[in-house]
């Protein structure tokens, strides 16, 4: 693999330095710089999705003839990278790198062009629908059942731990339409628009103080069958296309190096930098992250020829994570005594952040939304399927075990 970036590549990361700086206000730098979730502010994040889209940057890695930018490999990480480096807010995943996906690969035509050019404006918002209290890990015997009555599925059954459920105006599910001897069968993929009657959305408030989990309930909601992805019975196979691009459609490494060098920041300001333990703590995470970010890179390239990322999500999404959450434990090490005093306002877990209007000193600003930083991050070797799911997955297909 060359890992040389060629003059096209060079040009291109000047090009998207000027986008940047021509496009990222102070504001949307702001909410993407000082999250204290996994996501930005909503209102931030859609708004910096329209000036992407306007440039024809929202979908990176969507063919050109659905409207996305179809980057080379090279050039999506490129585009991480740089965007992680500027405070460029993450946009919600759920629209562009998972349903759009999903679409792409097992929708209709029609569905297509309907529905690929409105998750690209963010017109609409959707949301994830597979967990259920009682299947989670194990997907598979999910209840929420839709009957057929004419040219309608009825649906009643409910949904939990939806991300985003709260903002969304259109969710995709997975729906039981059928009973057979494996539970795999019998599943259909279903676009739900949130507004029908019978939906309703509760909150699940998480322990970093953040609401963005919700639990959906299903009272007889009336489904066009046209709004069914794929066949009938089939969804499986839809569902778990979907959940390789949920896991390693994109790249940890680029973002992950930020927070590293930010880690870095808040520790030489504190002297904490100086001790050779944390300094050895800091050299050992930054070995493991240039690790994951040339195995990102071989995987993407591997799944740019295959189109579509395969086992290596698997892969990604556990050392992601999991670096991910050694990084919040490293920054709360940094931070020291202002990671523990009490802030309340740090306290927008995932939604607007006050931390950069209030005065003090970068660094120790930085280092006061460490501990919110650190309890949300507990849920990534949970979400998108938990990380021993991933290791059992590997360990099937991969080791044969
Ligand atoms: C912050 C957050 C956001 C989420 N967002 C969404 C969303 O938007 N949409 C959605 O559909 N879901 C969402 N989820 C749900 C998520 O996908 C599930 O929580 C996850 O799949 C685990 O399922 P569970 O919670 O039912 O745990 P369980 O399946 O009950 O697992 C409990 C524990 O047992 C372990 N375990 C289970 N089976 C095995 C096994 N066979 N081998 C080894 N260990 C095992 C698990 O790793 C876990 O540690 C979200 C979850 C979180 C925490």
């Amino acid at each position: 693999m060359d890992l040389a970036w060629s003059d096209e590549d060079r040009r291109f990361a000047q090009e998207v330095r000027a986008f940047l700086d021509a496009e990222l206000t102070d504001e949307l730098r702001a909410a993407g710089q000082w999250m204290t979730s996994v996501y930005a502010d909503h209102e931030a994040g859609m708004e910096w999705q329209r000036r992407l889209h306007a440039r024809g940057w929202a979908a990176i890695n969507w063919p050109r003839e659905h409207g996305g930018a179809q980057l080379s490999v090279t050039q999506r990480f490129i585009f991480a990278r740089e965007c992680a480096l500027a405070g460029a807010p993450p946009l919600s995943p759920m629209g562009i790198a998972m349903c759009g996906p999903a679409l792409i690969g097992h929708g209709s035509a029609e569905q297509k062009a309907h529905y690929l050019p409105r998750i690209l404006t963010g017109e609409h918002f959707w949301c994830q629908g597979y967990s259920e209290p009682h299947a989670g890990s194990d997907l598979a015997p999910l209840k929420m059942k839709a009957v057929r009555d004419g040219d309608h599925l009825v649906c009643t059954g409910t949904k939990i731990w939806t991300t985003h459920a709260n903002v969304a105006n259109w969710i995709f599910c997975l729906v039981r339409t059928g009973q057979y001897d494996r539970p795999q069968l019998g599943i259909t993929f279903l676009l739900i628009p949130m507004d029908s009657p019978g939906v309703t959305v509760r909150p699940i408030v998480m322990t970093s103080g953040e609401h963005i989990q919700n639990q959906i309930f299903f009272d007889e909601v009336r489904v066009p069958l046209a709004n069914v992805v794929g066949e009938i019975d089939q969804g499986w196979t839809v569902a778990k296309y979907l959940l390789e691009f949920e896991r390693g459609g994109s790249a940890y490494a680029p973002g992950l190096q930020v927070r590293l060098a930010r880690i870095r920041e808040i520790a030489r300001e504190s002297g904490l930098l100086d001790d050779p333990l944390f300094a050895a703590q800091v050299a050992a995470a930054q070995v493991r992250l240039d690790v994951l970010e040339v195995y990102e890179l071989r995987a993407l390239t591997a799944a740019a020829r295959g189109g579509r990322p395969g086992l290596s999500g698997s892969v990604m999404k556990i050392l992601g994570t999991e670096l991910s959450q050694h990084l919040t434990e490293l920054a709360l090490e940094a931070a020291g005594p202002y990671g523990l005093a009490f802030q309340p306002e740090a306290g927008a877990a995932g939604g607007p952040n006050l931390i950069p209007h209030t005065p003090g000193v970068r660094g120790m600003r930085e280092a006061a939304i460490a501990p919110l930083k650190y309890l949300n991050d507990r849920a990534g070797s949970i979400y998108a399927g938990s990380n021993e799911i991933q290791r059992n997955i590997i360990a099937k297909a991969q080791l044969g075990l």
